[in-house]
């Protein structure tokens, strides 16, 4: 198993807007995402590390394997890495980013829980 994507410090953790992964910044910049960095360029990125992820979110759950998981099905993580993921992650991916995604056949729902809106 790997754990490369355990958040090393709990400083300056983000999630990933897209998947929820929480990881230091500084993981996020030199790795990327490890569920998204087909989609999200946010390797050696930090624009686009800032774009994508968020420094606010709620919750965090460790999923050490999330296919065979009830929770990792819940939170549409049944495909994503082992590791560190938030329940709700406050804001959204900028729009030029959703459009790309779109266009890559990849459906953006926000992970943002704490309001209806
Ligand atoms: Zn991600």
């Amino acid at each position: 198993m790997s754990f490369e994507t355990i958040p090393r410090d709990l400083k300056h953790l983000r999630a990933c807007l897209l998947c929820s992964l929480v990881k230091t910044l500084e993981q996020f910049e030199l790795e990327g995402c490890d569920n998204c960095h087909e989609v999200l360029q946010m390797k050696g990125n930090k624009d686009m590390v800032y774009d994508c992820t968020s420094s606010s979110f709620d919750g965090v759950i460790s999923m050490m394997s999330p296919e065979d998981s009830w929770v990792g099905k819940w939170q549409r993580l049944g495909s994503s890495k082992p590791g560190v993921y938030a329940v709700s992650v406050t804001g959204r991916l900028p729009q030029g980013i959703v459009r790309e995604l779109s266009s890559r056949r990849v459906v953006y729902k926000s992970r943002d829980t704490s309001s209806k809106t």
